[in-house]
């Protein structure tokens, strides 16, 4: 496993994406940086196949997308199209044979293909290519995707996106790549972010927008629910691939996952975290001498609920920005320290101060309560919790590794109980309408599943069964995760 359990339950995101053309020959350098800025996606392996106009390569391996990349493998990678991808895996699925871009080909051609999501129907389209006689080399519900299409190419590759999305069910963007286009095309619910736009005199698809600053790109607009984006070295054509069910893309992508220099949904992140934070004090105020945030996802909002009431902004911990790019496991008495490998507090900023904590999410609440009682040891006199998403009480089905029914603390307590149980003054998450407002859309253009547990995309009962199920030892989380994980492989 690529870098170190510091016991942080904050839901992980499932891989960024990105598709291009560009008359440099140099596609692999810009699907590189592009990465570079969609790191924060996926941190497990790494990426990128490239096109030279008649035949598909291919470099991927575990670890950062720096670790996974050097001069002479992007040198080996000329062609003008390439595709690439970014993933966070899970346990199981923690190999390379897993790792992205899904390489597939047949008589009729060879493609590249990227995807960010996660399929529901995965296991029984697998059967029924399995039971048609096709192969399987991984067991990644991308593969389904990925074979499905290769066995379409006959009718030209725009059809053969058109076929595949007609048997797909649940959330996916994807990028596709084959010897002569690109193509990114999107779930009829939108749950997963999708923009296009210009690089150089080509264009370039990514799962968000901060991939195409470090590379000279434009953006020109989100692909909508349901649509598909071509590229090649003729331009950049829309269609739609099928018809948009309705929009519902997650909230999450804006309260934590994307980055904060990202837009969608036509608003920038930051300013759209600044605003729950706004909202935030309206809902829960508090007197209080400070407020903090917990670094670095915390900030924005925190500075919104500064704002908001006049209480001073106040970073009362660093964050060590590097553990996560080491190998090197931490022995158990490291692991132990849990959330203190990475946070140290300000106790000049801290000590003797009532203190208002900002963070964007509680999933398991371990995290929380070892940074109360971090707060609490160095010298807060209260330490009032403000959290940015709305209680989690449900599953995620759709490409989040987020936790089982049974480990969610909203699902098991109370948010009294929950403030106990993290030893907090107080305790206020902020309503789901007040986060929809936040981003300046209405609560039905999101997926809110795991807020209030009306999933937009029906979910196969066999799957909820299982995500419903009590879970293993709260605490443990090797144990917890490799619980879910489970639930997502196919
Ligand atoms: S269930 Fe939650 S995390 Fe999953 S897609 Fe919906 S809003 Fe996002």
């Amino acid at each position: 496993m690529n870098g170190l359990p510091l016991h942080d339950d904050r839901p992980k995101e499932e891989c960024g994406v990105v598709g291009l053309y560009t008359p440099s020959e140099e596609a692999a350098r810009v699907a590189f940086f592009a990465l570079f800025a969609l790191q924060h996606r996926g941190q497990e392996s790494a990426g990128i196949a490239v096109s030279d106009g008649s035949q598909v390569r291919m470099h991927k391996d575990m670890g950062l997308v720096s670790q996974v990349f050097n001069e002479e493998i992007l040198r080996g990678l000329s062609g003008s199209m390439a595709v690439g991808h970014t993933r966070y895996s899970t346990m199981g699925a923690s190999v390379l044979r897993n790792a992205q871009p899904i390489y597939c080909q047949s008589l009729v051609g060879e493609i590249a293909v990227a995807h960010n999501g996660n399929l529901i129907n995965a296991r029984e389209l697998r059967k029924e290519l399995q039971a048609e006689g096709e192969h399987f080399d991984g067991s990644n519900d991308s593969e389904v995707i990925a074979r499905l299409l290769v066995r379409s190419l006959h009718l030209g590759p725009e059809e053969a996106v058109r076929e595949t999305m007609k048997r797909l069910k649940g959330a996916y963007s994807v990028t596709v790549l084959t010897p002569q286009v690109v193509l990114g095309f999107r779930d009829p619910y939108g749950v997963r972010p999708l923009i296009a736009g210009r690089v150089d005199d080509g264009f370039l698809v990514a799962s968000e927008s901060c991939a195409f600053g470090p590379v000279g790109g434009t953006i020109e607009r989100e692909l909508e629910p349901g649509e598909m984006v071509l590229i090649d070295r003729n331009g950049m054509r829309f269609a739609q691939g099928v018809d948009a069910v309705r929009r519902a893309m997650c909230l999450f992508e804006f309260i934590y996952f994307a980055r904060p220099d990202s837009r969608m949904y036509g608003t920038v992140l930051y300013t759209a975290r600044e605003r729950m934070g706004e909202r935030l004090a309206l809902e829960h105020p508090v007197e209080a001498d400070a407020v903090v945030p917990v670094p670095d996802s915390g900030i924005p909002a925190a500075l919104g609920y500064s704002r908001q009431t006049g209480i001073p902004f106040v970073e009362g911990m660093t964050k060590s920005r590097y553990i996560h790019r080491t190998f090197i496991q931490p022995d158990q008495r490291m692991r132990e320290r849990g959330v203190r490998m990475k946070l140290t507090p300000i106790i000049e900023h801290i000590a003797g101060r009532r203190l208002i904590l900002v963070d964007d999410s509680i999933v398991r609440a371990t995290t929380t309560k070892q940074i109360v009682r971090l707060l609490f040891e160095a010298g807060a006199s209260e330490v009032h919790v403000r959290i940015t998403a709305p209680p989690i009480r449900f599953p995620c089905f759709y490409g989040i590794d987020m936790a089982s029914r049974g480990e969610l603390a909203a699902a098991k307590m109370t948010i009294d109980e929950i403030c106990r149980h993290v030893g907090a003054t107080s305790l206020g998450y902020l309503s789901i309408p007040g986060a929809c407002e936040a981003v300046g859309r209405p609560t039905d253009d999101f997926c809110l599943a795991c807020f209030d547990g009306e999933y937009p995309l029906p979910v196969p009962e066999d799957l909820t069964k299982q995500a419903f199920e009590a879970p293993p030892e709260v605490g443990d989380m090797e144990t917890v995760r490799t619980g879910q994980l489970k639930l997502m492989e196919v």
